[in-house]
């Protein structure tokens, strides 16, 4: 299968945390996919607004500030977008539309929908990108399960644009069992680092390592359709565990198995020996 047209993929960084380090995450996507050019960004919703032209800019928060507001998750069990926002909500993210990142959070935002809002906004800001748009942010994400329910967050969306949360890279991958009674119990739960009783912090400086293998994970979804892999030790498993996340993202050598490895390099390789124009050329 030779990779069409795009042939740039736009990384926003909307966390703005010193854990999330722009370069060396940009310096690993260049080596996964040559071929392409790995755009940067700063912020979102900055890089929106900069396409509205100055009395514009005000309208335009406010219609962004109401379609985030709804896709937020009024009740762990309630779906987002079910009812009209409250105008306190709504105001609650106008207001955080006029601060740089990073933005507070304590929100919980509807992944899938959140992903529709993205689209939608940077539809109506007349910014056009080509290619693939990533955004990594603090805020976070959650997928209604059908199986409870109930919401459960998530680490990453993968759709058009793909979103990466670093709030769930701490929070939506279990931690160990022991943690949660020791918490129960009011104790302080003592944890080995790179143990099975080890977990992502907020900030942890070993974000940037772990985002590796989410960002990997989106360029397998655009690809192939399919982010994820069963090999536990593989860049895109899916973790439902933070010891499965630290195994796969966090080991001695962290990257993809053999068999996606393989994948990778039959795609590159036949997009450089392929004729169509619109193929991506290392
Ligand atoms: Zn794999």
């Amino acid at each position: 299968m030779a990779v069409q047209s795009p042939a740039e993929v736009h990384i926003f960084d909307s966390a703005a945390s010193e854990a999330v380090r722009m370069d060396e995450l940009v310096g690993y996507c260049e080596g996964l996919l040559p071929p392409f050019r790995i755009v940067r960004h700063q912020d979102f919703f900055i890089f929106c607004a900069g396409g509205v032209e100055g009395a514009g800019v005000s309208a335009f928060k406010d219609r962004v500030a109401g379609r985030l507001a709804a896709s937020r998750v009024g009740r762990p069990s309630g779906p987002a977008g079910e009812v009209n926002p409250l105008p306190g909500v709504v105001d609650y993210e106008r207001r955080m539309l006029d601060r740089e990142p990073p933005r507070p959070i304590g929100a919980l935002y509807d992944g899938y929908d959140l992903c529709r809002a993205y689209a939608e906004i940077l539809d109506w800001s007349g910014r056009r990108l080509e290619g693939w748009t990533i955004v990594i942010t603090n805020q976070l994400l959650g997928t209604l399960e059908q199986h409870d329910a109930r919401y459960h967050a998530k680490v990453s969306i993968y759709g058009h644009p793909c979103l990466i949360s670093t709030t769930g890279l701490v929070e939506a991958p279990a931690r160990p069992r022991d943690y949660y009674l020791a918490r129960g119990l009011g104790l302080h739960a003592g944890r080995a680092r790179g143990g099975a009783d080890d977990f992502l912090e907020r900030d942890d400086p070993r974000t940037t390592e772990a985002l590796k293998g989410y960002l990997a994970q989106a360029f397998f979804y655009h690809l192939v359709g399919e982010p994820f892999c069963e090999d536990a030790s593989c860049r895109l498993y899916n973790a439902h565990w933070q010891a499965e996340l630290i195994g796969a993202q966090l080991g001695a050598n962290p990257g993809l198995c053999g068999r996606h490895r393989r994948m990778l390099g039959e795609i590159l390789k036949e997009s450089a020996a392929c004729g169509n124009a619109k193929c991506i050329k290392p």
